[in-house]
């Protein structure tokens, strides 16, 4: 166990696991003893990390549907459940799109890959995925079987499930009283055991963190490195100044508070790689901590962590870039714009999952006329940009929700001012 002291907070318990996951991480990589990489990275990391990542994602579809029937029952009126579902999407994609514009502009000024050379790069196994078209994406939002979408976890479906039911249930009037109770009360118990995985958070941290760099060498880095500080540039400045200044000027809530209060999130979205997986915490942390209402955060959460990927598309510019100038290829205005369009039309249609912005990327190259074999370039430094842009991804979600519940009044400024607010603040 990293940490003894219980008067620590949570929140710096998983901090300081994740220092130390680093730090074994490194030392291991470094001795590259074969027991010790088979039997305690791969083996008792890899479990402890699979167990934690399992639990959190056991949670995701139960806490989305009790939360969101309690949230639409909570919003009580079709026509605001309306407004919230179109401002969220419209809120989504333009934060999509402002971060992968901000994105090619500046792969552009600094030009990472020219004269790279690609002798010694394996390119065989990576092949092309099929772009998703508009049309198939949003018919396949509503289900044919709702337990096939449980089942499969496809958050859209259960959404646009969970959303059709609770109206039902809505327009039922008084009669549904008791199942309302019901799912609100489920959707507590749901939050406790979010809890308790949570205080198993800094064992789960700490094994993941460790295994991803004690398998990934820092030598992996090297030959891209104009790559990887570009893509780590892009992806702080949408972090650091374009997010928290959305929130700033459409809601004047201070960002520094916010971005407190998101920490744990943050943390979780790093060593998981996966927004989705990440969703319990997203929705703890935006309801606990800053003080959304649950009837906003139930929807607008688990929809982001689905269709908004800032990060993810700021790595296809920074990626699509870069390859262009190893290739020595002009993308051009249409090149360009392009890429802003299958960027936020594919970060719409795929799941937030670990490593799906390679996915994606193969989809933006082949329509920019790019080779996908390029994608062995930065193959092996993936995982780790994986882990900071699913950071600002989740980011990105919980600006957005919190943006469009201050635009509803549906914030508790006495959460939001409180710093201790939560229970991973304690
Ligand atoms: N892992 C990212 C997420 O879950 C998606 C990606 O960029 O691969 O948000």
């Amino acid at each position: 166990p990293p940490v003894h002291d219980g008067k620590m907070s949570l929140t710096m318990k998983i901090m300081l696991a994740m220092g130390l996951g680093i730090v074994v991480g490194v030392v291991f990589n470094t001795l590259n003893i074969a027991f010790i990489n088979d039997h305690v990275v791969a083996g008792f990391f890899g479990m402890i990390g699979k167990m934690f990542v399992n639990a959190l994602k056991m949670l995701v579809v139960p806490l989305v549907f009790f939360s969101l029937i309690g949230g639409v029952a909570g919003i009580g009126d079709v026509r605001v459940l309306g407004r919230v579902g179109t401002k969220s999407f419209a809120l989504y994609i333009a934060t999509t799109a402002l971060a992968i514009t901000v994105a090619l502009v500046l792969a552009t000024i600094i030009g990472p890959g020219t004269g790279f050379d690609m002798t010694g790069i394996d390119a065989s196994g990576i092949s092309a995925a099929e772009a998703p078209s508009v049309w198939n994406v949003f018919a396949a939002i509503v289900p044919t079987n709702p337990i096939a979408a449980f089942a499969s976890g496809e958050m859209l479906q259960v959404i646009f499930y969970t959303v059709v039911l609770g109206i039902a249930v809505l327009m039922l009037g008084d009669r549904s009283k008791p199942f309302i109770e019901a799912c609100d009360y489920m959707n507590e118990v749901m939050m406790k055991i979010v809890d308790l995985v949570m205080r198993a958070a800094p064992y789960g941290v700490f094994a993941l963190i460790a295994k991803t760099f004690a398998e990934q060498g820092l030598g992996l880095f090297m030959p891209v490195i104009a790559y990887v500080l570009t893509l780590v540039a892009a992806l702080m400045i949408h972090l650091f100044i374009t997010l928290p200044g959305m929130l700033k000027l459409l809601s004047g809530l201070s960002p520094i508070t916010f971005m407190k209060k998101m920490r744990p999130a943050q943390i979780f979205a790093f060593s998981t790689a996966s927004s989705n997986a990440t969703i319990p915490v997203t929705y703890q942390c935006t309801t606990e901590r800053v003080g959304v209402d649950e009837s906003v955060a139930s929807f607008c959460i688990p929809f982001g962590a689905t269709i908004n990927m800032d990060g993810t598309a700021i790595m296809q510019g920074v990626a699509t870039v870069f390859l262009a100038n190893v290739y020595g290829i002009d993308l051009g205005l249409m090149g360009y714009l392009t890429v802003i369009g299958m960027a936020v039309l594919a970060s719409i249609g795929t799941a937030g999952v670990p490593g799906v912005g390679l996915v994606m990327l193969t989809m933006v190259l082949t329509q920019v006329g790019l080779p996908i074999e390029g994608i062995a370039i930065i193959l092996g430094v993936d995982r780790l940009m994986d882990m900071i842009r699913t950071a600002v991804n989740i980011t990105g979600d919980a600006i957005v929700t919190t943006i469009v519940a201050k635009g509803e009044g549906k914030i508790d400024m006495a959460i939001f001012d409180n710093p201790d607010a939560g229970t991973t603040g304690e």
